[in-house]
């Protein structure tokens, strides 16, 4: 019988970790994966950045910040939106720096979702949209972009109602790496417009750009909230900072909820912060688009892949017949690890395979891979299964 020192809020039915628990236990019974499901950079954080920590460690800087950030990091950054986004007004605009871009996330949905309200994102999404609204009573409006991943301007239309509180975007996105073209973004600004509806940009991967310089939402649209991290552009994924940007009263709302929960986000993280902002990451970039070339050459025909634009993914359609979850099992079973695409989606048609890892690792993954594929339509052909093929 539970007690009510067990009982648990009813809230957190609605968080569903199991998608995701059921690879992590298949993983755990791997003695040396090749492991392609990782989210976060394989370089390290640079050494400018980690001695400006270490020394603000050292002066005392250990102390609480303004629940705000500090007006260092927040002047740093206010100078980078007037050089990136020529406002006039940027070093009057409100900043809030939070513990990551979760930070935020977290912020926005208590602050903003009433229970009820819709929140709309294209699918295939990051799963903590679904499951931070959920868990402020909101309703998930996911909205289909498959095969290729761009934004739909009829399909985003057609999911607004009077209910819908925000769309969010997130360009270069997880888990697709699809980047949205200027164009794309007028349209998206242009369909917010016409119904006053705030627009989420989560632009966490705006450093993960390899074939067209990036553009922000917020260049396009008065009220996008605009959210940047340093975890993926810095690989500061422990550090936990990000920052925010939008609308007054939004930010005015997000902060008063940080000073009673996160308070402020880490002191030397944001002393560190400082620095990464002034650090060239072009070094690590290019690597990144070598690998991610590495990747469309490997799988791009075998696969029929949609070749990524940005952040350091692949979304990566199944064998024709198998599920993405049958697949996924498959590559477990061959010591590759990647996630299969229900986890961040409705569908579990494709595969996200990360290459945020050494080239050697990435090459012998992608043979395996590219193998399992090919045993994989001999078995259905062998089998004469063709499209269907018994679970
Ligand atoms: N948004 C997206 C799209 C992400 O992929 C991630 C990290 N996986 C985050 C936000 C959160 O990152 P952080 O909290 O470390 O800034």
């Amino acid at each position: 019988m539970s007690s009510h020192i067990h009982r648990i809020a009813d809230r957190m039915e609605l968080l569903d970790a199991s998608g995701i628990r059921k690879v992590f236990d298949l993983a755990a019974k791997m003695a040396d994966p090749i492991n392609l499901s990782i989210g976060q950079p394989d370089f390290d954080v640079p050494e400018s950045i980690k001695a400006h920590a270490i020394q603000a460690i050292r002066d005392g800087r250990n102390k609480y910040t303004q629940t705000q950030g500090t007006a260092e990091l927040r002047a740093a950054i206010a100078e980078r939106c007037r050089e990136e986004f020529g406002w006039a007004d940027a070093l009057e605009r409100p900043y809030l720096i939070t513990s990551g871009v979760s930070g935020s996330l977290l912020l926005i949905m208590q602050a903003l979702v009433n229970p009820g309200d819709e929140v709309v994102f294209t699918d295939p999404y990051f799963v903590m949209y679904s499951h931070l609204v959920n868990l402020s009573g909101g309703v998930p409006v996911p909205v289909d972009t498959y095969p290729d991943f761009r934004p739909d301007i009829d399909k985003i239309a057609a999911a607004i109602t009077d209910k819908t509180r925000m769309l969010i975007i997130n360009s270069p996105g997880n888990p697709t790496g699809a980047v949205y073209t200027a164009d794309e973004l007028r349209a998206i600004a242009e369909l917010a417009g016409k119904h006053n509806l705030l627009v989420v940009s989560d632009e966490i991967y705006d450093l993960f750009c390899y074939d067209q310089p990036f553009v922000s939402m917020a260049a396009f649209y008065e009220n996008t909230l605009l959210l940047r991290g340093f975890s993926k552009s810095y690989a500061m994924t422990g550090w936990r900072l990000g920052w925010a940007t939008g609308p007054a009263a939004i930010l005015e709302k997000m902060t008063m909820l940080q000073q009673y929960t996160f308070v402020c986000a880490p002191s030397m993280a944001q002393a560190g912060g400082i620095i990464a902002l002034e650090t060239n990451m072009s070094e690590q970039i290019a690597a990144y688009r070598q690998k991610r070339d590495m990747v469309v050459d490997a799988l791009g025909d075998t696969f029929g892949l949609v070749k990524p634009g940005g952040a350091f993914y692949a979304f990566v359609p199944a064998p024709a017949g198998e599920t993405a979850t049958d697949f996924v099992t498959r590559a477990i079973e061959n010591n590759v690890l990647i996630i299969p695409g229900n986890v961040f989606s409705t569908k579990d048609t494709h595969f996200r395979l990360s290459y945020a890892t050494s080239e050697d690792k990435l090459a012998e993954g992608l043979e395996i891979l590219k193998k399992l594929a090919k045993t994989g339509k001999n078995r259905n052909r062998e089998l004469g299964t063709g499209e269907k093929q018994e679970r």
